[in-house]
């Protein structure tokens, strides 16, 4: 499942190809995803010319200039690929149509943006882009943990009194916006804190330390999905999906990263979903 660093390398992939560009053709092959596309929508977005390509939480967001938003979320198994060139100096063939490519978009400088997903947990839909932050998925999103809202005295106050399990309060995107299991899981074992205690009864220094720890695995992800951008044409135009070595997430048995620690990693089920921990350095 696609997490924020995903999406942003999605948003970074498809930015050249987009920004800036009109929708020649958009085609829609199927009444919905998740939900019911927006009604109309292939005929409202053909000939829009696209302002600006943003991310908020695990959300795209196309500004078009015609004054709506279109909004994308990629679900579960959601994927999106560039064929063609942007630029125009050279051209590739589009590959040829397969079964789940839902939602197509020929854009006037040549390249081909094409939504797959076998699944349909994706979403697609249109809003008006001055009112955008009040549709129902975004008016309920904490602050993005790369933004300027996002700071130690923000966490420390929001964990204040939460009987919750850490984790779960990492989880909740009322309080921040985009973070997932694999990068909560990453997030504690870093900053050594166990994903069982109680938001509310760890200490203010300690909550406050998560924050710095928060934005480098992220950034550190990005950076790892950037990478993969580099060379994303030489392979199948699939943008987001990248190769990721991480310290504790999907090792279970294996022996503890941190320098000094004899532990092995654990996992444990928390509110349904699995957790990956040292149970002799996180505490
Ligand atoms: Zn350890």
């Amino acid at each position: 499942m696609p997490e924020l660093p995903e999406v942003e390398t999605v948003r970074r992939g498809l930015s050249p190809a987009m920004e800036g560009a009109v929708i020649a053709q958009a085609q829609v092959n199927r009444p919905n995803l998740r939900w019911p596309f927006p009604e109309n929508m292939a005929a409202r977005l053909t000939g829009t010319r696209v302002l600006a390509l943003r991310r908020r939480s695990k959300y795209l967001l196309a500004d078009l200039d015609n004054g709506e938003t279109l909004l994308v979320h990629l679900g579960m198994s959601g994927r999106m690929t560039v064929s063609g060139d942007p630029l125009g100096q050279f051209v590739h063939d589009h590959p040829a149509a397969q079964k789940h490519d839902h939602v197509v978009f020929d854009m006037t400088n040549g390249a081909r943006i094409t939504f797959n997903d076998p699944r349909r947990f994706g979403a697609m839909d249109l809003l008006d882009t001055a009112t955008a932050n009040q549709h129902k998925l975004l008016s309920v999103l904490g602050p993005e943990p790369l933004g300027n809202d996002f700071h130690e005295d923000y966490l420390v106050e929001a964990f204040k009194g939460r009987n919750t399990p850490v984790k779960s309060a990492l989880l909740d995107q009322g309080i921040i916006a985009g973070l997932g299991n694999i990068y909560v899981c990453e997030v504690l074992f870093r900053s050594q804190v166990s994903p069982r205690q109680k938001a509310g009864q760890i200490s203010a220094s300690r909550v406050a330390g998560l924050v710095p720890v928060i934005r480098d695995v992220l950034t550190d992800a990005i950076k790892a999905g950037g990478s993969s951008l580099k060379d994303f044409r030489q392979a199948d135009g699939n943008l987001g999906y990248f190769q990721h070595s991480f310290d504790v997430y999907g090792r279970e048995g294996a022996p503890c990263k941190r320098d000094g620690c004899s532990g092995i990693i654990d996992r444990i089920t928390q509110s349904g979903r699995s957790t990956f921990l040292c149970g002799k350095c996180q505490r």
